[in-house]
Protein backbone atom coordinates (compact mmCIF):
# COMPACT_ATOMS: atom_id res chain seq x y z
CA UNK A 1 0.00 0.00 0.00
CA UNK A 2 1.55 3.63 -0.27
CA UNK A 3 1.19 6.06 2.15
CA UNK A 4 0.76 9.57 1.52
CA UNK A 5 3.54 12.14 1.61
CA UNK A 6 5.03 12.74 5.00
CA UNK A 7 4.45 15.72 7.23
CA UNK A 8 6.81 18.44 6.64
CA UNK A 9 6.25 18.05 2.73
CA UNK A 10 5.39 21.30 2.11
CA UNK A 11 8.77 21.76 0.24
CA UNK A 12 7.45 19.21 -2.34
CA UNK A 13 6.49 18.82 -5.61
CA UNK A 14 3.05 17.88 -4.74
CA UNK A 15 2.58 19.96 -1.80
CA UNK A 16 3.72 23.13 -3.52
CA UNK A 17 1.36 22.11 -6.74
CA UNK A 18 -1.32 22.41 -4.25
CA UNK A 19 -2.37 25.95 -3.69
CA UNK A 20 -3.01 26.13 0.31
CA UNK A 21 -5.50 28.96 1.55
CA UNK A 22 -3.60 31.02 4.43
CA UNK A 23 -4.82 31.97 7.43
CA UNK A 24 -3.88 34.54 9.77
CA UNK A 25 -4.96 34.06 13.48
CA UNK A 26 -5.48 37.74 15.57
CA UNK A 27 -5.31 37.37 19.38
CA UNK A 28 -6.89 40.12 21.70
CA UNK A 29 -6.71 40.93 25.18
CA UNK A 30 -4.65 43.60 26.69
CA UNK A 31 -3.62 41.28 29.47
CA UNK A 32 -1.87 39.27 26.40
CA UNK A 33 0.18 42.14 25.27
CA UNK A 34 0.72 42.34 29.39
CA UNK A 35 2.32 39.24 29.59
CA UNK A 36 -0.43 37.76 32.11
CA UNK A 37 -0.74 34.97 30.38
CA UNK A 38 0.19 33.41 27.07
CA UNK A 39 -1.67 32.82 23.89
CA UNK A 40 -2.34 29.74 24.25
CA UNK A 41 -5.61 30.40 21.81
CA UNK A 42 -3.02 30.92 18.75
CA UNK A 43 -1.53 27.85 19.49
CA UNK A 44 -4.52 25.62 19.28
CA UNK A 45 -6.31 27.60 16.86
CA UNK A 46 -3.40 26.64 14.87
CA UNK A 47 -2.97 22.93 15.23
CA UNK A 48 -7.00 23.24 14.33
CA UNK A 49 -6.38 24.78 10.88
CA UNK A 50 -3.24 23.07 10.07
CA UNK A 51 -4.88 19.63 10.40
CA UNK A 52 -7.22 20.82 7.92
CA UNK A 53 -5.08 21.52 6.07
CA UNK A 54 -4.87 25.59 5.89
CA UNK A 55 -1.94 26.61 5.58
CA UNK A 56 -1.12 29.73 9.15
CA UNK A 57 1.08 32.27 8.11
CA UNK A 58 0.52 34.57 10.62
CA UNK A 59 0.13 35.18 14.80
CA UNK A 60 -1.06 38.43 15.73
CA UNK A 61 -1.49 39.74 19.02
CA UNK A 62 -2.98 43.44 20.01
CA UNK A 63 -4.63 44.86 23.23
CA UNK A 64 -8.15 45.64 23.83
CA UNK A 65 -7.49 48.99 21.57
CA UNK A 66 -9.79 49.79 18.79
CA UNK A 67 -7.48 51.74 17.03
CA UNK A 68 -5.03 49.20 17.11
CA UNK A 69 -7.04 46.48 16.64
CA UNK A 70 -8.28 47.58 13.38
CA UNK A 71 -4.50 48.55 11.93
CA UNK A 72 -3.79 44.75 12.42
CA UNK A 73 -7.19 43.24 11.20
CA UNK A 74 -6.94 45.61 7.83
CA UNK A 75 -2.79 44.42 7.28
CA UNK A 76 -4.34 40.71 8.46
CA UNK A 77 -7.39 41.16 6.01
CA UNK A 78 -5.00 42.12 2.98
CA UNK A 79 -2.46 39.24 3.20
CA UNK A 80 -4.99 36.17 3.86
CA UNK A 81 -7.81 34.19 3.15
CA UNK A 82 -8.90 33.70 6.30
CA UNK A 83 -8.68 35.72 9.78
CA UNK A 84 -9.47 34.00 13.28
CA UNK A 85 -10.02 36.23 15.69
CA UNK A 86 -10.49 35.47 19.41
CA UNK A 87 -11.60 37.54 22.70
CA UNK A 88 -13.22 41.07 22.83
CA UNK A 89 -16.45 39.76 22.22
CA UNK A 90 -17.36 40.53 26.35
CA UNK A 91 -20.15 42.68 27.13
CA UNK A 92 -17.79 45.91 28.53
CA UNK A 93 -16.46 48.84 26.99
CA UNK A 94 -13.14 47.63 26.57
CA UNK A 95 -14.66 44.87 24.11
CA UNK A 96 -14.26 46.20 20.97
CA UNK A 97 -13.59 43.05 18.36
CA UNK A 98 -17.48 43.25 17.26
CA UNK A 99 -17.12 47.08 15.85
CA UNK A 100 -13.86 47.19 14.67
CA UNK A 101 -14.57 43.94 12.55
CA UNK A 102 -17.95 45.39 11.00
CA UNK A 103 -16.15 48.48 10.61
CA UNK A 104 -13.09 46.95 8.55
CA UNK A 105 -15.22 44.58 7.23
CA UNK A 106 -17.61 47.54 6.17
CA UNK A 107 -21.14 46.08 7.30
CA UNK A 108 -23.59 47.68 10.18
CA UNK A 109 -23.82 45.67 13.38
CA UNK A 110 -27.42 43.77 13.47
CA UNK A 111 -29.01 41.90 16.51
CA UNK A 112 -29.39 38.63 16.19
CA UNK A 113 -33.03 37.38 17.58
CA UNK A 114 -31.56 33.84 17.60
CA UNK A 115 -28.63 34.98 19.76
CA UNK A 116 -30.53 37.73 22.00
CA UNK A 117 -33.23 34.85 23.00
CA UNK A 118 -30.53 32.74 24.06
CA UNK A 119 -28.41 35.04 26.30
CA UNK A 120 -31.85 36.00 27.40
CA UNK A 121 -32.22 32.25 28.15
CA UNK A 122 -29.66 31.81 30.29
CA UNK A 123 -29.59 34.72 32.66
CA UNK A 124 -33.45 33.39 33.29
CA UNK A 125 -32.30 30.02 33.81
CA UNK A 126 -30.04 31.48 36.83
CA UNK A 127 -33.31 33.54 37.77
CA UNK A 128 -31.75 36.84 36.99
CA UNK A 129 -32.88 39.55 35.02
CA UNK A 130 -29.77 40.71 31.76
CA UNK A 131 -28.10 43.73 32.18
CA UNK A 132 -28.58 46.22 29.24
CA UNK A 133 -25.33 45.84 28.13
CA UNK A 134 -25.48 42.24 27.82
CA UNK A 135 -27.97 43.17 24.59
CA UNK A 136 -24.87 43.85 22.66
CA UNK A 137 -23.34 40.42 22.84
CA UNK A 138 -26.19 39.49 20.18
CA UNK A 139 -24.67 42.15 17.80
CA UNK A 140 -23.27 40.77 14.81
CA UNK A 141 -22.38 42.74 11.18
CA UNK A 142 -25.24 42.08 8.66
CA UNK A 143 -24.92 39.26 6.73
CA UNK A 144 -22.35 37.50 8.84
CA UNK A 145 -23.91 34.11 10.01
CA UNK A 146 -23.88 34.18 14.18
CA UNK A 147 -21.87 31.32 15.99
CA UNK A 148 -24.50 31.06 19.18
CA UNK A 149 -22.59 30.14 22.31
CA UNK A 150 -23.39 27.04 24.28
CA UNK A 151 -21.73 27.95 27.78
CA UNK A 152 -21.81 32.16 27.24
CA UNK A 153 -23.30 34.88 26.36
CA UNK A 154 -20.49 36.08 23.37
CA UNK A 155 -21.95 35.18 20.35
CA UNK A 156 -18.92 34.77 17.45
CA UNK A 157 -19.88 35.21 13.76
CA UNK A 158 -18.69 34.52 10.45
CA UNK A 159 -18.31 37.44 8.19
CA UNK A 160 -17.65 37.04 4.42
CA UNK A 161 -16.01 39.88 2.60
CA UNK A 162 -14.83 40.74 -0.54
CA UNK A 163 -11.16 39.76 0.61
CA UNK A 164 -10.92 38.02 3.76
CA UNK A 165 -13.46 35.41 5.81
CA UNK A 166 -13.30 37.02 9.63
CA UNK A 167 -13.94 34.13 11.75
CA UNK A 168 -14.38 36.02 15.49
CA UNK A 169 -15.00 33.30 18.39
CA UNK A 170 -15.00 34.58 22.49
CA UNK A 171 -11.59 34.66 24.08
CA UNK A 172 -11.91 31.52 27.01
CA UNK A 173 -11.29 27.99 25.37
CA UNK A 174 -14.48 26.81 26.90
CA UNK A 175 -16.37 28.73 25.14
CA UNK A 176 -15.08 29.02 21.49
CA UNK A 177 -14.02 25.28 21.26
CA UNK A 178 -17.94 23.98 20.88
CA UNK A 179 -18.32 26.84 18.35
CA UNK A 180 -15.53 26.05 16.13
CA UNK A 181 -16.66 21.61 16.61
CA UNK A 182 -20.33 22.77 15.71
CA UNK A 183 -20.16 25.73 13.05
CA UNK A 184 -16.88 26.75 12.03
CA UNK A 185 -14.95 23.42 11.21
CA UNK A 186 -18.02 22.44 9.13
CA UNK A 187 -18.20 25.56 7.38
CA UNK A 188 -14.65 25.73 6.60
CA UNK A 189 -14.82 22.60 4.75
CA UNK A 190 -17.83 23.07 2.80
CA UNK A 191 -16.36 26.14 1.79
CA UNK A 192 -12.83 25.38 0.77
CA UNK A 193 -13.17 21.94 0.86
CA UNK A 194 -10.88 19.65 2.87
CA UNK A 195 -8.04 21.02 2.13
CA UNK A 196 -5.70 18.31 3.16
CA UNK A 197 -6.32 15.73 5.30
CA UNK A 198 -3.39 15.50 8.89
CA UNK A 199 -3.33 13.11 11.53
CA UNK A 200 -0.70 12.35 13.94
CA UNK A 201 -0.58 9.04 16.11
CA UNK A 202 1.64 8.69 19.28
CA UNK A 203 2.96 5.33 20.11
CA UNK A 204 4.32 5.81 24.07
CA UNK A 205 7.24 3.23 25.18
CA UNK A 206 8.52 2.45 28.24
CA UNK A 207 12.16 1.37 29.54
CA UNK A 208 13.91 1.08 25.78
CA UNK A 209 16.51 3.41 25.10
CA UNK A 210 16.11 5.71 22.11
CA UNK A 211 18.95 4.55 20.37
CA UNK A 212 17.41 1.48 20.21
CA UNK A 213 13.80 2.32 18.82
CA UNK A 214 16.43 4.83 16.28
CA UNK A 215 18.18 1.73 15.31
CA UNK A 216 14.87 -0.49 14.83
CA UNK A 217 12.86 2.29 12.88
CA UNK A 218 15.88 3.76 11.12
CA UNK A 219 14.64 2.81 7.27
CA UNK A 220 11.32 4.00 7.77
CA UNK A 221 12.87 7.84 8.59
CA UNK A 222 14.45 7.77 5.57
CA UNK A 223 12.13 6.29 3.50
CA UNK A 224 11.02 9.43 1.56
CA UNK A 225 7.28 9.27 1.08
CA UNK A 226 6.22 8.03 4.04
CA UNK A 227 4.48 9.13 7.07
CA UNK A 228 6.95 11.82 9.00
CA UNK A 229 8.44 9.93 12.20
CA UNK A 230 9.93 11.77 15.09
CA UNK A 231 10.96 10.81 18.87
CA UNK A 232 10.18 12.84 21.93
CA UNK A 233 12.19 11.41 24.50
CA UNK A 234 11.85 11.85 28.37
CA UNK A 235 13.51 10.22 30.94
CA UNK A 236 12.75 6.56 30.85
CA UNK A 237 10.18 6.83 28.19
CA UNK A 238 10.08 7.71 24.29
CA UNK A 239 7.01 8.98 22.26
CA UNK A 240 6.83 8.10 18.59
CA UNK A 241 5.27 10.59 16.52
CA UNK A 242 3.41 9.32 13.52
CA UNK A 243 2.38 12.46 11.73
CA UNK A 244 0.75 11.60 8.24
CA UNK A 245 -0.63 14.06 5.50
CA UNK A 246 -3.28 13.14 2.74
CA UNK A 247 -5.88 14.13 0.87
CA UNK A 248 -8.58 12.46 2.99
CA UNK A 249 -9.95 9.30 4.93
CA UNK A 250 -9.25 6.63 4.53
CA UNK A 251 -5.77 6.93 3.22
CA UNK A 252 -4.23 8.68 6.20
CA UNK A 253 -6.00 6.26 8.29
CA UNK A 254 -4.89 2.98 6.54
CA UNK A 255 -1.42 4.49 6.60
CA UNK A 256 -1.31 5.36 9.97
CA UNK A 257 -2.39 1.47 11.24
CA UNK A 258 -0.02 -0.03 8.24
CA UNK A 259 3.02 1.93 10.02
CA UNK A 260 1.89 1.52 13.50
CA UNK A 261 1.74 -2.36 13.16
CA UNK A 262 5.23 -2.23 11.41
CA UNK A 263 6.47 0.08 14.28
CA UNK A 264 4.83 -2.47 16.89
CA UNK A 265 6.31 -5.70 15.38
CA UNK A 266 9.64 -4.32 15.16
CA UNK A 267 10.35 -2.68 18.63
CA UNK A 268 7.71 -5.00 20.42
CA UNK A 269 4.69 -4.75 21.43
CA UNK A 270 5.11 -5.11 25.41
CA UNK A 271 7.37 -1.60 25.43
CA UNK A 272 4.61 0.40 24.15
CA UNK A 273 2.32 1.48 27.29
CA UNK A 274 -0.23 3.95 25.21
CA UNK A 275 -1.08 5.89 22.39
CA UNK A 276 -1.61 9.73 22.17
CA UNK A 277 -2.60 11.22 25.53
CA UNK A 278 -2.79 7.48 27.51
CA UNK A 279 -0.50 7.67 30.69
CA UNK A 280 0.74 4.07 32.18
CA UNK A 281 -1.70 4.57 35.11
CA UNK A 282 -4.54 4.63 32.30
CA UNK A 283 -2.84 1.25 30.66
CA UNK A 284 -2.12 -0.39 33.77
CA UNK A 285 -6.13 0.63 35.16
CA UNK A 286 -7.49 -0.84 31.71
CA UNK A 287 -5.59 -4.16 31.96
CA UNK A 288 -6.52 -4.83 35.70
CA UNK A 289 -10.22 -3.83 35.14
CA UNK A 290 -9.98 -6.34 32.00
CA UNK A 291 -8.74 -9.17 33.73
CA UNK A 292 -10.57 -8.65 37.02
CA UNK A 293 -7.65 -7.99 38.96
CA UNK A 294 -7.18 -6.36 42.21
CA UNK A 295 -4.22 -4.61 43.76
CA UNK A 296 -2.83 -3.03 46.88
CA UNK A 297 -0.03 -1.18 47.20
CA UNK A 298 2.74 -0.46 49.92
CA UNK A 299 5.01 2.79 48.92
CA UNK A 300 7.74 4.40 51.06
CA UNK A 301 10.04 6.49 49.05
CA UNK A 302 7.62 7.38 46.56
CA UNK A 303 5.68 8.62 50.04
CA UNK A 304 2.20 7.78 47.59
CA UNK A 305 3.00 9.10 44.27
CA UNK A 306 1.97 5.64 43.19
CA UNK A 307 -1.48 5.19 44.98
CA UNK A 308 -2.23 8.90 43.56
CA UNK A 309 -0.92 7.48 39.91
CA UNK A 310 -3.38 4.83 40.35
CA UNK A 311 -6.26 6.62 41.75
CA UNK A 312 -6.31 9.72 39.10
CA UNK A 313 -7.96 6.93 37.09
CA UNK A 314 -11.69 7.21 37.18
CA UNK A 315 -13.19 3.91 38.00
CA UNK A 316 -10.37 2.49 40.40
CA UNK A 317 -11.61 1.36 42.93
CA UNK A 318 -12.73 -1.29 41.03
CA UNK A 319 -9.27 -2.83 41.20
CA UNK A 320 -7.41 -0.87 44.12
CA UNK A 321 -8.06 -2.34 47.07
CA UNK A 322 -5.73 -0.98 50.29
CA UNK A 323 -2.21 1.24 49.60
CA UNK A 324 -0.35 2.10 52.62
CA UNK A 325 2.45 4.73 52.72
CA UNK A 326 4.63 3.01 54.85
CA UNK A 327 7.16 5.52 55.83
CA UNK A 328 9.19 4.19 58.79
CA UNK A 329 10.36 0.60 59.69
CA UNK A 330 7.84 0.97 62.37
CA UNK A 331 5.21 0.90 59.68
CA UNK A 332 6.84 -1.20 57.35
CA UNK A 333 6.08 -3.99 60.41
CA UNK A 334 3.13 -3.17 61.55
CA UNK A 335 1.31 -2.28 58.06
CA UNK A 336 2.38 -4.65 56.04
CA UNK A 337 4.20 -7.05 58.23
CA UNK A 338 8.16 -6.76 56.88
CA UNK A 339 10.30 -8.51 59.69
CA UNK A 340 12.12 -6.92 61.92
CA UNK A 341 15.19 -9.30 61.48
CA UNK A 342 15.24 -8.18 57.25
CA UNK A 343 15.05 -4.72 58.52
CA UNK A 344 18.16 -5.24 61.13
CA UNK A 345 19.52 -7.86 58.65
CA UNK A 346 19.43 -6.06 55.17
CA UNK A 347 17.99 -2.98 55.99
CA UNK A 348 15.12 -0.78 54.83
CA UNK A 349 15.94 -0.02 51.44
CA UNK A 350 16.96 -3.53 50.13
CA UNK A 351 16.00 -6.57 47.48
CA UNK A 352 14.27 -8.13 50.63
CA UNK A 353 12.42 -5.40 52.73
CA UNK A 354 10.60 -4.81 48.62
CA UNK A 355 9.81 -8.28 48.65
CA UNK A 356 8.47 -8.58 51.74
CA UNK A 357 6.62 -5.16 51.33
CA UNK A 358 4.79 -6.68 48.40
CA UNK A 359 4.13 -9.98 49.87
CA UNK A 360 2.84 -8.30 52.83
CA UNK A 361 0.24 -5.85 51.77
CA UNK A 362 -1.72 -8.31 48.90
CA UNK A 363 -1.48 -11.37 51.65
CA UNK A 364 -3.25 -8.52 54.23
CA UNK A 365 -5.64 -7.10 51.15
CA UNK A 366 -6.32 -10.69 49.88
CA UNK A 367 -6.11 -9.51 46.50
CA UNK A 368 -4.44 -10.36 43.26
CA UNK A 369 -0.91 -8.19 42.82
CA UNK A 370 0.85 -6.60 45.80
CA UNK A 371 3.52 -3.79 45.08
CA UNK A 372 6.02 -2.71 47.30
CA UNK A 373 8.76 0.47 46.26
CA UNK A 374 11.79 1.47 49.20
CA UNK A 375 14.42 3.48 48.26
CA UNK A 376 16.48 6.82 48.73
CA UNK A 377 14.47 9.82 46.71
CA UNK A 378 17.97 11.96 48.35
CA UNK A 379 19.82 14.21 48.33
CA UNK A 380 20.37 13.05 51.83
CA UNK A 381 20.39 9.49 53.05
CA UNK A 382 22.18 8.18 50.32
CA UNK A 383 25.74 6.05 51.44
CA UNK A 384 28.68 4.47 49.26
CA UNK A 385 26.61 0.88 48.91
CA UNK A 386 23.50 2.53 48.53
CA UNK A 387 23.48 5.83 46.79
CA UNK A 388 20.77 8.08 46.64
CA UNK A 389 18.61 7.03 44.23
CA UNK A 390 18.38 3.73 44.43
CA UNK A 391 15.33 2.02 44.41
CA UNK A 392 13.93 -1.38 45.00
CA UNK A 393 10.47 -2.76 43.50
CA UNK A 394 8.75 -5.98 44.63
CA UNK A 395 5.77 -7.44 42.68
CA UNK A 396 3.91 -10.57 44.34
CA UNK A 397 1.03 -12.57 42.75
CA UNK A 398 -0.07 -15.88 43.16
CA UNK A 399 3.30 -17.32 41.50
CA UNK A 400 5.45 -15.80 44.18
CA UNK A 401 7.14 -12.39 44.35
CA UNK A 402 9.86 -10.91 42.14
CA UNK A 403 12.21 -7.65 42.96
CA UNK A 404 13.90 -4.99 41.00
CA UNK A 405 16.60 -2.67 41.66
CA UNK A 406 16.60 0.26 39.73
CA UNK A 407 19.50 2.99 40.38
CA UNK A 408 17.72 6.41 39.68
CA UNK A 409 20.38 9.82 39.27
CA UNK A 410 17.90 12.92 39.60
CA UNK A 411 16.87 14.74 42.17
CA UNK A 412 14.35 14.23 44.88
CA UNK A 413 11.20 14.91 42.37
CA UNK A 414 12.85 13.06 39.51
CA UNK A 415 13.87 9.97 41.39
CA UNK A 416 10.71 9.87 43.08
CA UNK A 417 8.44 10.35 39.63
CA UNK A 418 10.81 7.89 38.12
CA UNK A 419 10.43 4.96 40.25
CA UNK A 420 6.75 5.95 40.48
CA UNK A 421 6.83 5.36 36.69
CA UNK A 422 9.09 2.21 37.07
CA UNK A 423 6.51 0.83 39.45
CA UNK A 424 3.67 0.98 36.86
CA UNK A 425 5.29 0.03 33.89
CA UNK A 426 6.28 -3.21 36.04
CA UNK A 427 3.13 -3.53 36.86
CA UNK A 428 1.47 -3.11 33.63
CA UNK A 429 4.29 -5.95 32.11
CA UNK A 430 3.69 -8.26 35.15
CA UNK A 431 -0.40 -8.32 34.00
CA UNK A 432 0.42 -8.81 30.61
CA UNK A 433 2.51 -11.42 31.56
CA UNK A 434 6.21 -10.07 29.99
CA UNK A 435 7.74 -9.42 33.32
CA UNK A 436 10.45 -12.11 33.77
CA UNK A 437 12.66 -11.77 37.03
CA UNK A 438 15.88 -9.78 37.12
CA UNK A 439 19.10 -12.29 37.85
P1 LIG B 1 -15.66 37.37 27.96
O1 LIG B 1 -17.11 37.51 27.64
O2 LIG B 1 -15.37 36.19 28.84
O3 LIG B 1 -15.02 38.66 28.41
P2 LIG B 1 -14.21 37.76 25.54
O4 LIG B 1 -14.51 37.24 24.19
O5 LIG B 1 -14.34 39.21 25.77
O6 LIG B 1 -15.03 36.94 26.56
P3 LIG B 1 -11.59 38.10 26.56
O7 LIG B 1 -12.13 39.03 27.60
O8 LIG B 1 -10.70 38.66 25.53
O9 LIG B 1 -12.74 37.31 25.85
O10 LIG B 1 -10.87 36.90 27.26
C1 LIG B 1 -11.48 36.18 28.30
C2 LIG B 1 -10.52 35.16 28.85
O11 LIG B 1 -10.22 34.20 27.86
C3 LIG B 1 -9.17 35.71 29.23
O12 LIG B 1 -9.15 36.21 30.53
C4 LIG B 1 -8.28 34.51 29.09
O13 LIG B 1 -8.36 33.68 30.21
C5 LIG B 1 -8.87 33.79 27.93
N1 LIG B 1 -8.19 34.18 26.69
C6 LIG B 1 -8.54 35.15 25.84
N2 LIG B 1 -7.70 35.23 24.81
C7 LIG B 1 -6.80 34.26 24.98
C8 LIG B 1 -5.65 33.81 24.24
N3 LIG B 1 -5.32 34.37 23.08
N4 LIG B 1 -4.95 32.76 24.72
C9 LIG B 1 -5.31 32.18 25.86
N5 LIG B 1 -6.36 32.54 26.61
C10 LIG B 1 -7.11 33.58 26.18
MG1 LIG C 1 -13.75 40.40 27.63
Amino acid sequence: MKCPDSDGSRGDARASARKSVSVEIVSTGTELMQGLYSDTNAQYLSQVMEGLGFEVRYHTAVGDDAETLEEALRIARGRVEIVVITGGLGPTADDVTRDVVARVWGKELREDTEALRLIEERFAARDLKMPASNRAQALVPEGAVALHNPVGTATGFISQGEEAVAVVLPGPKREFVPMLEKHVIPFLTETYGVQQLRRTRTIRTFGVPESYLNEQLRDLFSQSGKPGLAFLAKPGKVDIRLNVRGEGEPEVGRCIAEMERKILRRIGEEHVYGYDEEEIEQSVGKLLRERRLRIAVAESCTGGEVTMRLTEVSGSSNYISECYVTYSNEAKVKLVGVKRETLETCGAVSRETAAEMAVGVRERAGVDIGLGITGIAGPTGGTAEKPVGLVYLGLADARGVMTFRRQFTGNRSENRLWATETALDLLRRLILGKLAAEK
